[in-house]
């Protein structure tokens, strides 16, 4: 059974901006809604993507497997398997031996999983072009991962029924039992909200602040320890989706990578870190995004790059490679999917615009 919370949206705060010392309740449940693709076999001939119903990791296979039907040069293999079973799927398009490869990825944090029919969409929007006669594909390969963190997201969106296996349901009580100070037990609203808030891996740990860059040891840590949010892990790198992205950059070497987050409607293209070089390419590309998206810019002071061990800071700190990190949807995440589509207008254009930039047109 799918279940889904609703939640008053009464604070606007980004992802990636300094956590809060204590949770603090971003309103309260205003009602539970089943989803009601929960009992019917999914038998649609057009994406899950295009419509507006909470994107699930099953509604994600079953769109790689239409693109791959319905269009000419799609690959998808999976670049790791995940702690509760899942695989961190790649779909791959364009030339796979040209000299430039772009990564495009979602869902590092699982209540941004509004991210994953964005990044989807960028799939389909370039075959179209392609099939319309752009030529770009034929010089650039583009690789996706839509969903970076899928065991977080099945927490995010159906809780602790979510997960496969008793073992990873065992471990996520535990980490709801460590944090029974919170009142998690007692107030059914709180429980909720620290699962619909879920932002870290089955580990407890936020990818996205599990980088192995040299301001790891220092990074501020308002968790400590396993939990729903902003917990950087036991040691740097130490978790299996850091080091499938790892790897995967390792042996691609992309020219270009675009980082899909929510909310805010921002961009963080700096880090103070970055070689002048890398840094002009991370602003150009932040330049692209906001003429389609109207996003704004976050200042380079306000960044948070000082002991930065987010995917961007790895890339600008410690692989020299231009990034840029999108903040789509307003409101507090999970945001409804009311937005999708205004998200997708607002995206749609950027990534043929930054392959364009890669290729130097
Ligand atoms: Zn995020």
């Amino acid at each position: 059974m799918q279940k889904r919370y609703i939640w008053t949206a009464i604070t606007l705060t980004t992802c990636i901006t300094m956590a809060q010392a204590m949770p603090v309740l971003a309103g309260r449940i205003i009602g539970h809604a089943s989803a009601n693709y929960a009992t019917t076999q999914n038998v649609s001939t057009d994406f899950n993507f295009l419509g507006s119903e909470m994107y699930t990791y099953q509604k994600m296979e079953g769109d790689i497997n239409l693109l791959k039907q319905k269009y000419e040069g799609v690959t998808s293999d999976s670049i790791g398997t995940t702690p509760d079973g899942r695989n961190m799927y790649r779909i791959t398009i364009g030339n796979k031996d040209a000299g430039k490869k772009i990564l495009v990825v979602g869902a590092i944090h699982a209540r941004e999983y509004i991210t994953t029919p964005l990044v989807m969409r960028q799939i389909k929007e370039m075959l179209d072009k392609r099939d319309e006669g752009d030529k770009s594909l034929d010089e650039v390969c583009i690789e996706y991962i839509p969903m970076v963190n899928p065991d977080g997201v099945a927490i995010s969106q159906s809780g602790i029924n979510g997960l496969n296996k008793e073992e990873s349901k065992k471990k996520l009580q535990e980490i709801i039992d460590s944090w029974s100070e919170w009142g998690l037990k007692e107030n059914q609203d709180k429980y909720n909200w620290f699962l619909n808030k879920w932002k870290n891996n089955l580990n407890g740990v936020d990818i996205n602040h599990n980088f192995p860059t040299q301001g790891w040891k220092d990074r501020a840590d308002s968790r400590k320890r396993p939990s729903n949010e902003h917990y950087k892990g036991p040691s740097a790198g130490s978790e299996s989706e850091t080091q499938y992205l790892i790897n995967l950059v390792n042996n691609e070497k992309f020219a270009a990578v675009l980082n899909y987050h929510a909310q805010g409607q921002i961009i963080y293209w700096s880090n103070q870190h970055a070689s002048a070089e890398v840094a002009a390419k991370d602003k150009a590309m932040a330049d692209i995004v906001v003429s389609h998206t109207g996003y704004k810019l976050v200042s380079p002071e306000a960044d948070g790059s000082k002991y930065g061990t987010g995917f961007k800071d790895w890339l600008d700190w410690e692989k020299g490679i231009p990034n840029v990190t999108v903040e789509v949807g307003i409101g507090t995440s999970p945001v409804p999917e009311t937005q999708i589509e205004n998200i997708w207008q607002q995206n749609k254009g950027v990534l043929p615009d930054i392959v364009k930039y890669v290729l130097g047109k």
